[in-house]
């Protein structure tokens, strides 16, 4: 593990090497004699972990230091634990609201000195996962997502009914004439990402029009040059609305969007507005959505003309009656006709759908005793509203399931995918559904279903699924909705569904060529350490736990029974350990009369351990055996092998100073125990 730096701030030398010396086994130790020099040191890239820091010093002091980290916003990362004697409630209140982690008033001990620079570390440092894990996950998408849907939201109350179909069907339109235009030339250096930034783009081409008078907008009839030229702004506009986004200036999205609204009224023989730009100056995003948007204006209803067929439209855009296009592109309009055909019918259906089922939940909404309020309802709706925009942009398979009404949604790719229909009512009864799992599976995830609680609401499974006529490890996780009541009543549960087919097959692979040992029949300590590396790389998800166990006074066991009696012993309880865990979980005899046990779990880890510890301790032939265990949590130091191990090593070794026959889990004060090898160790054995 990397080591912590520390940054001690105090204007007197003494204080500091006092601190430095408490602190130095563990941490890297900078120091600084007053504020000025503090601030120097956390500059960009000094990599200070945490700060100690004195109030009272010359020059500037500790108020002064929090106020610039404030300022530079260091605060939030660096956590400061202030360190004086100056203890009236005034500083202390002081301190902590200018973000002071934590106060400790002089003299101090140093058992709590260390302790609070642990715990404050493990608080931050957890924080910080929470926060990574969260802008992980939510802010790639979001970013793009959040600031697509307020805008789109905006289009969507300022046009009519049709404009949310005409927006889908020119993302669809878009991303199927470049995945055609690729295959026909490479001119334009489009990578999938590019496609699909085009296409969630494309849905932007017309924000320009929120300017345009709705009179105008709405008009059915001619509009007079006098209009039309008004109408002819919104490509410059939308232009411009997006260049005033001056924070997302940088993003691909934003870049092509801008491309899209300002060009996409561009013709390719330079007759086009605003710029006239002629040919390949066009940017090819705008090309595109120009084709898509002309195709679905010709074939949808408008306040001033009737739909025109597909047929059609497609023979009067190639006749140029409706502009001038890119003839590779008219070429992929043309050969993909009927393809275009049915992408769209089925983009329409699937509005159709989505409409009918917030209708029924809506439906359900407005059954509750008194009513949910409109603000709710609206919330709600638009919270569908964003959930199906995601999925139906993401290659994922998520499910969402209802009690009342029974009934699971599963996202479009999803369903695709699995060869189910996109809403299943009476889930329970529903052939199709209930042949993707062996009826084990379902007994077990319908069993921890049951068992979530608001508090303990995730479930992570993972399972063999059945589709496509082949069957592949898959991981279910679920999340459990509940009602707000003070009682709260299960109301359903979120999804996704997760490919872990290869991770599987490698473990198998890995499985097949295991060395084990001899008399046990576990995997040795080189094998499982390949499987454990092999789990926590590939599935960082996940909850692991890694216990490490040793026979209590197994030696005094083999003096007086004999050694054969204590190789049954060994045997015994190889076979408790492979029935106390799960298959996918990893036993392994680490050499003499030390085992680990590495384990996945979703909640109440200190139930399962319990239990598992239970099962291990036993009576053999009259002769009782006892285990002590070190346990580690993944959560706590982090998903690699050597963090897991050397913590459980630890804790395991804190189990048998205190007396054996026992479990303990390992915390972080445990660190800076282990100043010799440990006596019980694996190490000093093997
Ligand atoms: P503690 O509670 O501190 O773990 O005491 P202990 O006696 O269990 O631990 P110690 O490390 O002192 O002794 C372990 C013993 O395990 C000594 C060794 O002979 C015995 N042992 C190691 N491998 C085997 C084996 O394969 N079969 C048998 N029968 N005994 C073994
Ligand atoms: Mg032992
Ligand atoms: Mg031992």
């Amino acid at each position: 593990m990397q080591q912590n730096k520390i940054l001690i701030v105090d204007d007197s030398e003494m204080n500091r090497s006092i601190l430095a010396d408490m602190l130095s086994d563990e941490y890297e130790i900078i120091e600084a004699e007053d504020g000025i020099q503090a601030l120097a040191a956390l500059q960009k890239g000094s990599g200070v972990s945490l700060v100690l820091l004195d109030i009272v010093m010359p020059n500037l002091d500790g108020f002064g230091v929090l106020e610039a980290m404030n300022h530079n916003q260091w605060i939030k990362d660096t956590p400061v634990v202030i360190i004086s004697a100056e203890n009236s409630p005034e500083h202390m209140e002081r301190a902590y609201s200018l973000g002071a982690a934590d106060f400790i008033t002089r003299p101090f001990d140093a058992l709590i000195v260390q302790r609070r620079v642990v715990n404050t570390l493990l608080l931050y440092a957890k924080q910080k996962r929470l926060v990574g894990m969260v802008e992980e996950q939510v802010y790639a998408r979001e970013r793009q997502g959040d600031m697509m849907i307020d805008i789109l939201s905006h289009i969507v109350e300022f046009r009519n009914g049709e404009s949310g179909l005409h927006i889908l069907h020119v993302r669809t339109l878009t991303d199927l004439l470049l995945n055609c235009l690729i295959r026909k030339t490479e001119r334009y250096h489009l990578t999938m990402e590019d496609i699909a930034t085009i296409s969630t783009a494309s849905a932007l081409h017309d924000i320009g029009k929120i300017a345009i008078d709705d009179k105008i907008l709405n008009k059915p009839g001619r509009l007079t040059p006098e209009e039309f030229a008004i109408m002819k702004t919104h490509a410059a506009m939308g232009a411009e609305m997006l260049e005033k986004l001056a924070e997302h200036q940088e993003e691909p999205l934003v870049k092509r969007a801008f491309e899209i609204c300002r060009w996409h009224h561009e013709r390719w023989d330079g007759r086009g507005y605003p710029d006239g730009l002629k040919e390949d100056d066009i940017p090819i995003a705008a090309q595109v959505v120009a084709l898509a948007d002309v195709y679905d204006a010709l074939t949808s209803q408008r306040v001033y003309k009737p739909p025109f067929s597909h047929e059609q439209a497609v023979q009067m855009i190639l006749n140029g009656e409706c502009g001038a296009f890119n003839p590779l592109l008219l070429e992929c309009l043309s050969e993909n006709a009927e393809e275009v055909h049915t992408a769209l019918e089925n983009e329409s259906g699937r509005d159709l759908r989505q409409k009918k089922l917030r209708g029924i939940s809506l439906e359900t909404l407005k059954n509750i005793d008194g009513g949910a309020s409109q603000r709710t309802l609206r919330l709600l709706d638009r919270e569908r509203m964003k959930n199906s925009f995601y999925a139906a942009l993401t290659e994922a398979i998520q499910f969402e399931y209802t009690v009342s009404p029974p009934m699971v949604t599963i996202s479009s790719w999803g369903a695709r995918k699995l060869g189910l229909p996109e809403i299943i009512t009476n889930p329970r009864q529903d052939a199709a559904l209930q042949n993707l799992l062996d009826t084990n599976t379902w007994e077990e995830l319908s069993q921890r279903l049951r068992a979530t609680t608001p508090d303990h609401p995730e479930v992570r499974l993972p399972c063999q699924i059945r589709y496509d006529g082949a069957t592949r490890w898959h991981r279910v996780v679920t999340r459990s909705l509940w009602s707000d009541d003070i009682e709260p009543v299960f109301e359903g549960a979120l999804g996704t569904v997760v490919d872990i087919h290869d991770t599987h097959q490698k473990m198998q692979e890995l499985e097949q060529k295991a060395s084990r040992d001899p008399l046990t029949g576990l995997l040795n300590r080189a094998s499982a350490k390949e499987q454990i590396e092999l789990r926590t790389e590939n599935d960082p998800g996940s909850h692991f736990a890694l216990a490490e166990l040793d026979i209590d006074d197994f030696k005094k066991i083999n003096d007086r029974y004999g050694h054969i009696f204590g190789d049954e012993i060994l045997q015994e309880l190889g076979r408790r350990m492979k029935s106390s865990v799960r298959r996918s979980d990893i036993c392994c005899r680490a050499g003499g009369e030390e085992f680990f046990l590495f384990l996945e779990y979703n909640t109440d880890i200190e139930k399962t351990i319990d239990r598992i510890w239970h099962s291990l301790c036993f009576e053999y032939k009259g002769c009782r055996v006892t285990i002590s265990m070190g346990v580690a949590l993944g959560e706590m130091v982090g998903l690699s092998y050597d963090a897991l191990y050397r913590a459980a090593d630890l804790a395991l070794y804190k189990a048998k100073q205190s007396g054996k026959n026992q479990y303990i889990f390992y915390d972080p004060t445990m660190t800076g125990t282990l100043s010799t090898p440990s006596a019980g160790g694996p190490e000093t054995e093997s």
